[in-house]
């Protein structure tokens, strides 16, 4: 058995006497700083590496995401080492929202402060303009077979998951493995973890309006039938079709989790596991994650930041400790066993664990190291 090594630093700045309030060290950026090199977590990094910094930069409306300042730290230091950063994510599932384009995620991300000013590294977005420049690889995943890794993920040298670790509504918690599962992927890979079948037209409800076919990106739709050769899987045209007429089959809660599951380990596959490192900011613990547009209040009070090269460790250790903490007031939380079980009933945290274990990203075993 394996025990893998989760290195933590506390969120509090226990000051108790008047005279002694002015302690920079007490900052978590300081604390992030020395659990970065406390733990050594960046001595992978070689000079001239591109270094993809994964983070989420939130959408509209969101107040409680990853603060910039931490990224900048990392991406200071990673600069530090010689490596070359960028800071990126993701284009979202569909063709219509602010989420689903390049352009417009990086225009949000300027909304909630996430610029290349203030990370200190320019923002890329992995997926292209579209979210459709994916590299297909295979995986012997629970549900899925192959994954189409986000392109500048694909060609990082390294990979570092900023991870603001919260709740989920279908799938319990989102921390490092939906970081790198959902997070690191194309268009076409986020269609295959949420939806069960490829997009086809119901013949008895379409109307012949021609939406689909003006908003499909690579012109699949011939004769009002779906060529599924040519189809990308955007979701696109069934977000437009408003007759009904290409209903989506949206996977259970459990089968999202092992999907994604299996989507972290194709990307990890691809860059190679040494090349990955991961820290979950157990920070503002909301609810609902990044995607919804409000920031509710945090289910338990702020504990700090864990770092590992364990992406199953790193989670295991955030969910125990977040189900050890107290429950805040004037928030959804209920006490029991899974903290975010009790917000969102249809989840249980452990279905992401569990599929990662038994796709061997890593170990359930984890030792705690404090650094101060
Ligand atoms: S958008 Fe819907 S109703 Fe319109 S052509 Fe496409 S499938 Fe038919
Ligand atoms: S047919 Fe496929 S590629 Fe075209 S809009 Fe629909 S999901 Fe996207």
């Amino acid at each position: 058995m394996t025990i893998s090594q989760v290195y933590f630093t506390d969120s509090r700045a226990p000051v108790d006497q008047p005279d002694r309030w002015y302690q920079p060290k007490l900052s978590a950026v300081s604390k992030l700083e020395r659990l970065m090199l406390k733990s050594g977590i960046l001595d992978n990094i070689s000079k001239g590496d591109q270094v993809a910094i994964k983070t989420h930069f939130g959408i509209h409306g969101t107040t409680k995401s990853l603060r910039p300042v931490f990224i900048r730290k990392v991406a200071q230091m990673v600069k530090d080492k010689g490596g070359m950063p960028f800071v990126t994510e993701t284009t979202g599932l569909g063709m219509t929202r602010e989420r689903s384009f390049a352009v417009s995620k990086i225009a949000t991300a300027e909304e909630n402060g996430y610029t290349s000013q203030t990370l200190s590294a320019p923002i890329i977005i992995a997926d292209g303009l579209k979210g459709l420049d994916g590299v297909e690889v295979s995986v012997n995943g629970i549900q899925l077979k192959r994954a189409y890794v986000a392109k500048h993920i694909a060609e990082a040298d390294k990979v570092i998951s900023l991870a603001h670790f919260k709740g989920h509504m279908n799938s319990g918690f989102g921390g490092a493995l939906k970081s790198i599962g959902v997070g690191c992927v194309a268009k076409t890979s986020k269609y295959d973890l949420h939806i069960r079948e490829p997009p086809a037209i119901d013949p008895g409800r379409c109307t012949k309006c021609g939406a689909c076919v003006e908003i499909c990106p690579v012109d699949a739709i011939k004769d009002w039938g779906i060529d599924p050769k040519k189809c990308v899987r955007c979701q696109g045209c069934a977000e437009v079709c408003k007759d009904g007429a290409i209903p989506l089959n949206w996977v259970s809660s459990r089968d999202l989790s092992e999907r994604f599951v299996d989507c972290a380990k194709a990307v990890i596959d691809c860059v190679g596991k040494e090349n990955f490192r991961y820290v979950n900011f157990l920070l503002d613990i909301t609810p609902h994650c990044d995607c919804c547009p409000y920031s509710d209040n945090p289910i338990v009070p702020d504990l700090g930041i864990l770092a590992s090269d364990d992406i199953l460790a790193i989670d295991k250790a955030s969910v125990d400790m977040v189900n050890q903490a107290p429950i805040l007031p004037n928030s959804m939380a209920q006490n029991g066993e899974d903290k975010f079980h009790s917000v969102f009933e249809w989840t249980h945290s452990r279905h992401q664990l569990e599929a990662a274990e038994k796709l061997e990203l890593g170990s359930m075993e984890y030792k705690v190291i404090k650094v101060e």
